[in-house]
């Protein structure tokens, strides 16, 4: 009898479970996880963070889940691989024997390299006891300062708003996330935060983190100027795991090197999830992809390919939902501008008219009191979408972008300015798609 070895319980490694189990029902499959509460929702975290969903709420499966899978869980940290020997050695000084490994160990937050980050009161995001930790501190303090310009800080922002505190929110540029909104779009959320009492300090950095008996106190910034604090949360970015693996002689670059078949190296061990670094033959370079959707696809391919399927991993088109500032945002395909590409054009048209016309197969949410759509058009089909607030069209526009479907009907009248692009889309969506939601009247580009 084979015995699989996972290290890791979040998405990747579950997942690599199904995958493994929908081929080989006898084998005998052991996952280990230093993490005391298993497998939980990540993205889950902010909305627990601002009181809005339970702590229950972020666990989908009983322990029945993994008993169905016939999976040995060992909570315990892996500390070594060895490759050669097939042994994986735990925290205990034991060794497990394996005849495929997974290395689904995930990213951690990347660490601020100023003084001070020793101090109580210094917090990061990444999993639920930082969480339940950010919770406890808010109660007792009352001004918090939040580093780094992506999801994680401003779910750190709203967290820390939501409870109470005055925050600080220091952004290195004179915007936020400005390599994936536009300007308008940095603005509305700068907006919003600023209407809920959230101090905006722009191309600010953090210097020096300074305490008093071991306690935040204040932080100095770059440029001199001091602010007093009793919590900093820092979320400046994340850094896979790597560090078994490297330590293993396996190829790592920026994660775990691994091939399409999520295959490291070394043949008997794979790796999936925040933590490998794929090679994806369409881009045809490897790439860190730090998202749950492609960590489930990844950790489920890997665990076919552990019971010697040869399956591809091909990275889908890019697809975020996520809340900025309390509006959901969802972001498909590519955005921004691709200079090698003259014929792509950047449309984008706030709006704030109802919808006419929405075939029933569309999960409508509006009542938003901001709404925007930026789609990205190019010669023959879209390319890629941002749509803020309202998301009425988002499965649609969905479907148009990864399905490839051929917009030339409507490509003059989304570059015209006279009809907002809401519409046009709404309209082409009802003539193409019958009530199922399903393509029937359009051509597929290749
Ligand atoms: C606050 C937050 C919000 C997020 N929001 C979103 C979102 O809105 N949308 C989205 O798509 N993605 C989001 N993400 C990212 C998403 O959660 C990750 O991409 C996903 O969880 C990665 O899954 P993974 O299995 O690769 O790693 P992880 O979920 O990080 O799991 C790693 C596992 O490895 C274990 N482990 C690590 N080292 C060892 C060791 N040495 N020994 C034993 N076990 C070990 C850990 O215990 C853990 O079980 C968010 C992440 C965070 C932190």
């Amino acid at each position: 009898m084979k015995t699989f070895v996972i290290i890791g319980a979040g998405a990747a490694g579950v997942s690599a479970i199904e995958g493994i189990r929908s081929q080989d029902p006898d084998s005998e499959i052991i996952q280990v996880f230093d993490e005391r509460d298993g497998y939980y929702s990540r993205p889950g975290l902010a909305y627990y963070l601002t009181g809005e969903v339970s702590e229950d709420s972020l666990f989908p499966f009983q322990t029945s889940h993994f008993e169905r899978f016939r999976v040995k869980q060992i909570n315990t940290q892996a500390k070594r691989i060895y490759p050669f020997e097939h042994t994986v050695e735990l925290a205990d000084g034991s060794y497990l024997p394996y005849h495929k490994l997974l290395i689904a160990t995930g990213a951690h937050a990347a660490p601020a390299k100023v003084p001070g980050t020793d101090l109580e009161g210094v917090v990061k995001l990444d999993n639920i006891a930082d969480a339940r930790r950010i919770m406890k501190h808010a109660r007792k303090r009352h001004t918090a300062v939040i580093v780094g310009g992506g999801i994680t800080a401003l779910e750190l922002v709203e967290g820390f708003k939501a409870r109470g505190l005055h925050v600080h929110y220091f952004l290195r540029g004179n915007r936020y996330w400005s390599n994936v909104l536009d300007e308008i779009e940095s603005h509305i959320v700068e907006q919003r935060l600023v209407e809920e009492g959230v101090q905006i300090h722009y191309q600010t950095e953090l210097a020096e983190i300074i305490g008093n008996r071991g306690k935040v106190k204040e932080v100095l910034t770059a440029d001199g100027r001091r602010i007093k604090c009793d919590v900093v949360g820092i979320a400046i970015g994340i850094k896979p795991r790597k560090n078994l693996a490297e330590a293993a002689g396996l190829n790592t670059i920026r994660g775990i090197s691994v091939n399409e078949y999520l295959q490291s190296n070394d043949p008997d061990i794979f790796a999936a999830g925040d933590v490998a670094e794929v090679y994806d033959p369409i881009v045809g370079k490897a790439i860190l992809d730090s998202l749950w959707a492609p960590a489930r696809k990844q950790g489920y391919l890997a665990g076919l390919n552990m019971t010697g399927k040869k399956v591809l991993y091909c990275k889908g088109m890019p697809f975020n939902v996520t809340r900025l500032a309390g509006l959901t945002t969802t972001i498909i395909g590519t955005l921004g501008s691709r200079e090698e590409d003259c014929d792509v054009v950047g449309i984008v048209r706030g709006d704030s008219e109802g919808w006419r016309y929405m075939p029933d197969a569309l999960v409508a949410q509006s009542g938003f009191d901001v709404n925007r759509l930026r789609v990205l058009v190019g010669e023959n089909r879209l390319l890629g979408a941002l749509l803020m607030g309202d998301q009425t069209l988002s499965r649609a526009i969905h479907r148009l972008i990864t399905e490839k479907v051929d917009i030339t009907p409507i490509r003059d009248a989304l570059l015209r300015p006279s009809r907002p692009i809401t519409e046009i889309i709404a309209d082409f969506w009802s003539q193409i798609a019958d009530n199922q939601g399903n393509i029937v009247h359009a051509t597929i580009q290749s």
